[in-house]
Order: C-alpha cells, then structure tokens, then sequence
C-alpha cells in the first residue's frame, strides 16, 4: 500500500482546506515551530482510525476540530480523507490494485463517521484495511517526535506489537477474536438444539 495524498479541512490547525501530495521519496517534515507538522501526522493517524484523544494530545476526540483563533470562529467539523494506492500482496479481503479513499470525518456532538470511496463503513474496517497492508494508526513507520525513544524504551510485549504490524499480521487478531466468539455462539446454539432434541425423544 502506498499513501498518495492527504487532504484535510477543519481538522486541528489547518482550518483551510488543505491538500499534501504524498510523492515517492517524501520521509519527513521540517518547518518552523507550531507550523502544524505534527498535526500532518495526526491527521494521517486519525484517519486511519486513531481511538485515543490522548495519542492526538487532546483531552476528547472533538479537540482535533478547529477550534478557532482572535480572528476566526470555531468549526462545527473535521474531516481528513486519505487516497491510497492497494498493491495485491496488501492482504485481506479485499486484495487487488487500485486506488481507494478513506475519510473520517467528526461533527460536533455527533461523533465520528468513516467511508472507503463514498461507502459508510465502520472503524473496524478502516483500522483492518490497513493492518492487513502492515500499516495503521500505531504503525512505527510514523515517525512523530519522542516515537524514536519510545522504541528504544519499549518492553518486548509492545516491540512484538510493532513487529507483528510491521509483518502485517495484526489484523489476524482481530479476526480471530470475531471468529472466536461466532464459534462460541454457534456451540451455545448447538447445545441449545441438542437440548430440545432431547425433550423431544
Ligand atoms: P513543533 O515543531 O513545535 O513540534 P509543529 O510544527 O509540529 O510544532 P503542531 O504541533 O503540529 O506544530 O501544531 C501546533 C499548532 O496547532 C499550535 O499553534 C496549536 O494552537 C494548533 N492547534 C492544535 N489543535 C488545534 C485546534 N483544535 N484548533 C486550532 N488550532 C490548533
């Protein structure tokens, strides 16, 4: 998978919208304090499903709306959309070429909506879109500040964590969590059955 551009409205500073052509070769963001770099990276988390207000540095998910300066009022809403370019070896389900939207967008009081080219879907489905192409909202191949010495710093449980997305694996597990409680629900079912078979006989 490869991301080929950011755009992004209302969403923290960049009240305007904005777009950012991501070309190959692209590695990093250089620009004066508080000029938005690491709001760039957020948005980029964000979109891909990022649950933790806290991870974005917000007190609640809202916060990462434009929340308005001396000189202009506040926005009601934020959205982000990312256009990525599906490689087949991506993985998962949907595992063919091509290009592909996905945008999240927040209202005020209304929480957050996501779509894959225009289609309303789930976080689920956006969050593994992505695992299984070995990139998401928690990817170290996202480099923010202070990311460098967390890694250093990581325990082996959180370092198998960021090899097992690297690897592109991730998903699994939570497709095996859903399998997992299908399989419970259908053994309970059987049961259940069997149960009525009997009082039948
Ligand atoms: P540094 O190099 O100092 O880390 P940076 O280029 O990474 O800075 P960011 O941290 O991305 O900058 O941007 C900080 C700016 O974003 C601040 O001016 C802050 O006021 C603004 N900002 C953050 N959230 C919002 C919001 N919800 N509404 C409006 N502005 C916001």
């Amino acid at each position: 998978m490869r991301i080929r551009r950011l755009k992004l409205g209302g969403f923290k500073s960049f009240v305007e919208p904005a777009e950012l052509r991501i070309e190959p070769g692209l590695t990093g963001v250089v620009g004066p304090n508080g000029c938005g770099k690491s709001n760039l990276l957020e948005a980029i988390r964000w979109v891909m499903g990022e649950g933790s207000p806290k991870s974005l540095r917000g007190g609640g998910m809202e916060d990462v709306i434009f929340a308005g300066t001396a000189t202009r009022p506040p926005r009601d809403f934020a959205e982000v959309s990312l256009l990525i370019e599906r490689q087949a070896g991506d993985g998962g389900d949907e595992d063919a070429d091509g290009e592909s939207e996905v945008t999240r967008r927040i209202e005020r009081g209304a929480g957050s909506a996501y779509r894959i080219d225009g289609r309303d879907v789930r976080q689920k489905d956006v969050a593994l879109l992505f695992a299984d192409a070995a990139t998401g909202a928690h990817s170290p191949a996202l480099v923010s500040q202070g990311r460098i010495g967390a890694v250093i710093a990581a325990k082996p449980v959180e370092r198998r964590q960021m090899l097992e997305e690297a690897a592109g694996i991730s998903g699994l597990h939570a497709r095996r969590k859903d399998a997992e409680q299908k399989l419970r629900a259908t053994e309970t079912n059987l049961t259940r059955l069997n149960e009525l078979l009997g009082d039948q006989e």
